[in-house]
Order: C-alpha cells, then structure tokens, then sequence
C-alpha cells in the first residue's frame, strides 16, 4: 500500500518528458479508448432519438462538437509540442465545455438529456492526456467535471441541474481519474524497466562506464558523420602498465579498484560529449570528434600524467601506476580500423617502455 501511494506521488510529479516514449500496451489502451469513444458516440444519438425523436435533431451539432474536440485534440497530439500541446489541449476542452453548456442551457429540457455528453469529455482527456504527468490529468478531469457546476453558479447556465448533473458525472469523473492513475503508473513501471534494460545492457557494472556493445552502436553514427564531412577522428586505446602485479600484490579486489579509477579520471578529463569505454579487462577505449592534434596531443598528456602522479588508495594502501595510451588521429575506412590502428599505436606504446602516449596518423581519404 505505502509502495503504491509512493508511486502515484511520483507518478504526479513525474517530469513531462519521459512520456514521449510509445510503448505497444500504452497504444492498446489509446485504441481501446479510441473505440469506446466510437461506441459512446452512435449510442448517444440512438439515446437521443428514444428520449426525444423531436428535439434530437438539434443534439446532432452537439455531438459533431464532441468528434470535433476529440480529432482536433489528436491531430495535435501527434504534431506539436508538449507546452503547447498542454496549452491547446487545455484551451480547447475548456472553450468547448462551455459553448456546450450554453447550448444545453439554450435547449428545451437539453440539460437531462446533455448532461450524459460529458463523460465524453472525460474519455477524450484521458487519451489527451497520457502525454502529460499524472497531475495535469487529474487536475483536468476534475476541472472538466466542476466547470458546468460553476457556470450555474455564476448564472452563466440558469437551467442548470446541478444535482442531477452531479449523480452522473462525479461518479463517472471518479471512475476516469482512477484509469487515468491505472494507466500512468502502469507507463512509469514499463518506463523505469526499458530505462533499467537499456542501463544493464549498454554499461559495465563494475565502472557503470559503457561497454563495447555500446562503443559501436553509438561510435558508429560518430564514426559515420564525420566520415560524410571528412573531418578527423580520435580512437584511443587506454590500458593499465604490468597490471598483472597490482593484482598479485594486493589481490583483486584492489586491481577492480584501480580499473575503477581508470573510469573515473576518464570522465574527469575527457567532456560530457566524449564516449569512452570499457573493452574488458583494463583495457578502456575512447572516442572524440571536434577535436585537433594539438588539442588531443595535450589532452592524452594530461590524463596520462594524471595515472602517473596520482594513486588510489585500498585499504590505506596508496597504490601508483601508469597507462599506455595509443591514439588514431584522421579517417580510416571504419571504426573497427580506427579501433584496430589505435591498438597498433598501443602495442608501440607497450613496447617502448609502457607510461607513453603514441599517436598515429590516419590519411583521411
Ligand atoms: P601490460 O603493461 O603489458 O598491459 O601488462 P599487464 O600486466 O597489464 O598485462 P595485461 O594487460 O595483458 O593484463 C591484463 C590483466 O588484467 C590480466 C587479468 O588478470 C587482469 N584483469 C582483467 N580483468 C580484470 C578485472 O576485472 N579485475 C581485476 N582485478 N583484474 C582483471
Ligand atoms: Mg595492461
Ligand atoms: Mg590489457
């Protein structure tokens, strides 16, 4: 229970951004409203003409204001933006909840009949509203149900019955703010779960810095955009000198620590923009675009240096060591020969006395 409050607390708040995602459950539920709302529609006309053969006729524009309403609401929700999709949304629930209670309060007897019309509103805001955080649904739903109350009040609609208008009305505003809830929570929990699936398969647990898998995905549109624009490249290759002996001289545990580190002074030098990756072992592979020679040349410097003068610490231990770093600078003819020239220059690295930085110039083609 204290879980489930939690989560429509959260659920209230929850920034309107991450609804843009269109989960296939989520569009059953649209579609599924979509045609009790088709269904609703004819079944009111067919009400009409049994209550009231003489007077349905002048309920048919009512019910065209209704269709109106719930296209002119779609046709916004799949081309504008959230804030003004919110706003239009809103204007127009609102402009036309009112023109209708004019138009029962204008009609003979229009209200007994009319007063059924409005969980037509209700239908459509929460299909409008799926878009939005739980807050402005509910918010809505139970503005959308007061607002008749109000305009009688205010003498705007003098024929007003505002009790029977309430029997029907309050319950079935109930009713579409629990499915509206149903359906938010039901959208963050398959949310949080894509996010938390994405999170698993694309990251290292142990640095949370990103894996090859996602390396290649994202390097590759990386890769390919500057291939189009013939502008140079960085792949470098990042690994951590005679690592074998950190682990056999103060175990494993303090060598996960140290590949750790590698992650962290990674992002601390490299920018937001920057992709970097753990390729396995302590081994870390990075990515830059926008970035020249000179630039690279003392960024690499800097990081190295950073191995070198710095130690991470394991259990009061002050433990040191050094990478070897080896960079690709230009265009080759794909990322896997960037990855595979910058190794070269890791090797050169290795073999000329490890704790040096080598880089190798690709000719852009
Ligand atoms: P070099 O300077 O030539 O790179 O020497 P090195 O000792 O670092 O050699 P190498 O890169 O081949 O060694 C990789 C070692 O890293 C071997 C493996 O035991 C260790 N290793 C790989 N993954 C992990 C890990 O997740 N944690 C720890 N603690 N060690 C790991
Ligand atoms: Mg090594
Ligand atoms: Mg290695």
């Amino acid at each position: 229970m204290y879980i489930l409050i939690a989560n429509v607390y959260h659920a209230l708040l929850e920034n309107n951004d991450i609804r843009k995602k269109k989960f296939a459950d989520n569009r059953l539920f649209s579609i599924a409203i979509f045609i009790i709302f088709g269904f609703v529609g004819p079944v009111m006309w067919i009400w009409d003409y049994v209550t009231d053969p003489i007077g349905a006729k002048d309920t048919i524009m009512l019910r065209l204001i209704f269709l109106l309403l719930f296209l002119v609401a779609l046709i916004f929700k799949y081309i504008s933006n959230l804030r003004s999709l919110l706003i239009i949304t809103v204007l127009a629930i609102l402009t036309i909840e009112i023109v209708f209670v004019d138009i029962l309060n204008h009609l003979d007897g229009g209200m007994t009949y009319g007063i059924g019309g409005f969980i037509y509103f209700l239908l459509a805001e929460i299909m409008c509203f799926q878009g939005f955080s739980l807050v402005y649904g509910l918010l809505m739903l139970f503005f959308t149900a007061l607002l008749p109350h109000l305009l009688g009040i205010i003498g705007f609609a003098e024929n007003f019955q505002h009790s029977h208008y309430a029997a029907l009305i309050w319950p079935a505003t109930f009713i579409a703010m629990l499915l509206q809830t149903i359906l938010s929570l039901n959208y963050l929990r398959r949310y949080r779960l894509e996010q938390q699936l994405e999170l698993l398969s694309n990251t290292d647990p142990m640095t949370d810095a990103y894996n090859r898998r996602y390396f290649y995905n994202v390097g590759e549109s990386i890769f390919l955009k500057n291939k189009r624009k013939n502008t140079p490249i960085i792949v470098a290759m990042l690994d951590i000198d005679n690592f074998k002996n950190i682990n056999d001289e103060y175990g494993h545990n303090a060598g996960d620590i140290g590949i750790k580190e590698v992650s962290k002074i990674l992002s601390k030098y490299l920018r937001e923009s920057d992709l970097f990756a753990r390729f396995g072992g302590e081994e870390f592979c990075i990515l830059l675009e926008d970035i020249s020679l000179e630039d690279a040349k003392k960024l690499f410097e800097r990081v190295r240096e950073s191995f070198e003068k710095n130690t991470f610490k394991y259990n009061d231990i002050e433990i040191n060591y050094t990478v070897s770093i080896g960079v690709a600078f230009g265009m080759a003819d794909s990322l896997e020969d960037m990855v595979r020239l910058s190794d070269n220059a890791l090797y050169y690295s290795k073999n000329n006395g490890k704790n040096r930085c080598t880089f190798k110039l690709v000719h852009i083609g």
